[in-house]
């Protein structure tokens, strides 16, 4: 089926209102439909067309999205790099696309040689007359490689027609608004910031984009932009959370979408305390972001809620067979956001995908509403003599001691158990290590839960999306017990 650019949608049914914020300046739907031209026009000039992909490392930057919809105007592929990676890692993902085109923002050009300047890629072309604004909705549109939390980033081939079902799915949930304001602060190669710039665009909202995060920043478009929905990761939910102290909400704020990683559940109450209406989300780059978010009307903070309108989740044992609610499993995902695959990759492709379902290599439950509960990732369980562990469950207990800002438990191999917890710790200004943490995790774990060491760590690693990177403290702590 061909699917009209919701842009030029946008430009025809309401051509004054606004689409685009960035920095102080603001484009109207008009204003973006003309610049989607012309860059569409010097996509074509340059003989960019019909499934050519074209790399891109930029941080959120406006050109991106004028880039972005001309992209699929000319049926060509958006292969967004990660702009926080280095050199030696960018240049395998570029290649791996086979791009007919590399632009990278003039800051970020020494880090991919060969790279033409992204700001100005429409002046250096000749535009022609560019008037295709319809394109094929079941064809690649975009590869966005995965953060490679667990290993090498793979690229997930999505769909336009992947992105609308989400759009459509997210807007049933979250319920109908007559211009939503999404707060754009995840950044545009990943695919939260892509589902925030594709929902705005496809409801007739605007989205107010942020080059990077910044929680002042955040709380200021909260209260006088008019900003509707957000977009964060706990951490990030907590930085604004402390920047706004106890300033009022404004009623033009209506929920923010908490997800990406483990969210706990105080945080939450905290949100809902200080009345942002915070929703816990589950999704992933294969599934167009969200696959399950909390109902508005029933949020509790406890589960990551049921499965997004037209969207299926089950839980399945080792053998593949499904389990029952409150059983806990493997997540499985079927429905029309679901990544076609992995870009030349048919292997991984082929383990991902099977009858229509989406495996996640996550673990989780359901319980009798259909509500899920992630417990972990396959690759960050722990299993101890057998028992599985879920860093997670350790880390909330952790949270709630008074030394400690934030943890996370990994999995080390050892001859006895095969794996023991150990807990890496960011302790509070001005705290030691205490010695009585064994004893506070005994008060609330079980006894083969309990980590075997605690390691004090000035800050945790963490990924572009600011995901802890579990391998690196895995690493660490075997080098240690070696050592
Ligand atoms: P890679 O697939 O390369 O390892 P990645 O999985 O971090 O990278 P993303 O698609 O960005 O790539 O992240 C999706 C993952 O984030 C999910 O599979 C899940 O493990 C985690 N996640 C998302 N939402 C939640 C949530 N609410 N609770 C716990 N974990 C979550």
């Amino acid at each position: 089926m061909r699917v009209t650019c919701p842009i030029y949608e946008g430009a025809q049914r309401h051509p004054e209102a606004e689409a685009l914020r960035f920095a102080g300046q603001t484009w109207t739907f008009r204003a973006l439909d003309a610049e989607v031209a012309r860059w569409t026009s010097a996509l074509e000039s340059r003989g960019v067309g019909q499934g050519d992909r074209v790399a891109v490392l930029s941080t959120s930057h406006p050109v991106v999205t004028f880039l972005f919809w001309a992209l699929g105007r000319a049926g060509a592929v958006f292969a967004p790099l990660n702009a926080r990676l280095t050199s030696a890692e960018l240049q395998p993902l570029a290649d791996a696309v086979a791009p007919r085109l590399t632009l990278a923002l003039e800051s970020l050009r020494d880090r991919l040689p060969g790279a033409e300047v992204l700001e100005s890629f429409p002046a250096n072309t000749a535009p022609a007359p560019a008037l295709v604004r319809t394109w094929e909705e079941d064809l690649p549109r975009v590869i966005l490689f995965t953060s490679g939390t667990t290993g090498r980033p793979k690229g997930a081939v999505l769909t336009e027609g992947a992105f609308r079902a989400s759009c459509r799915a997210s807007a049933a949930n979250l319920g109908a608004h007559p211009s939503p304001r999404w707060l754009g602060t995840l950044p545009l190669f990943h695919v939260g910031g892509l589902a925030m710039l594709t929902r705005t665009a496809y409801e007739g909202g605007c989205l107010l984009l942020h080059e990077r995060f910044d929680a002042e920043a955040v709380n200021r478009a909260i209260d006088t932009e008019g900003a509707s929905h957000a977009s964060f990761v706990a951490t990030t939910l907590e930085r604004v959370l402390d920047a706004r102290a106890d300033r009022r909400l404004p009623d033009t704020f209506r929920c923010a979408l908490i997800g990406g990683g483990p969210v706990p559940t105080a945080l939450l109450t905290r949100a809902r305390a200080a009345g942002l209406k915070a929703l816990q989300t589950y999704g992933l780059t294969e599934a167009c972001s969200q696959v399950t978010t909390e109902r508005p009307d029933e949020a509790d903070g406890r589960t990551a809620g049921p499965p997004l309108p037209g969207l299926e989740v089950r839980i399945v044992g080792t053998d593949g067979a499904p389990l029952d609610a409150g059983q806990e499993g493997d997540v499985e995902v079927r429905g029309p956001t679901r990544m076609s695959g992995y870009w030349n990759q048919a292997e991984a492709t082929n383990d991902a995908l099977h009858d229509g379902w989406l495996r996640t290599r996550d673990v989780g439950v359901l319980d009798a509403r259909g509500r899920l509960t992630l417990l972990s990732r396959r690759t960050d369980l722990i299993v101890r003599g057998g028992e599985n562990l879920y860093p997670a469950e350790i880390e909330a207990v952790l949270a709630n001691h008074p030394a400690i800002a934030e943890s996370a438990v990994v999995g080390v191999p050892e001859p006895h158990w095969g794996e023991v917890p150990v807990a890496f710790v960011v302790l509070r200004p001005g705290h030691a290590l205490p010695d009585d943490l064994d004893a506070w995790c005994r008060q609330s774990l079980a006894r083969f839960k309990v980590p075997t060491r605690f390691v004090p760590i000035e800050t945790l690693p963490r990924n572009a999306m600011s995901k802890v990177e579990r391998p690196v403290l895995r690493r660490q702590a075997m080098y240690q017990s070696v050592y």
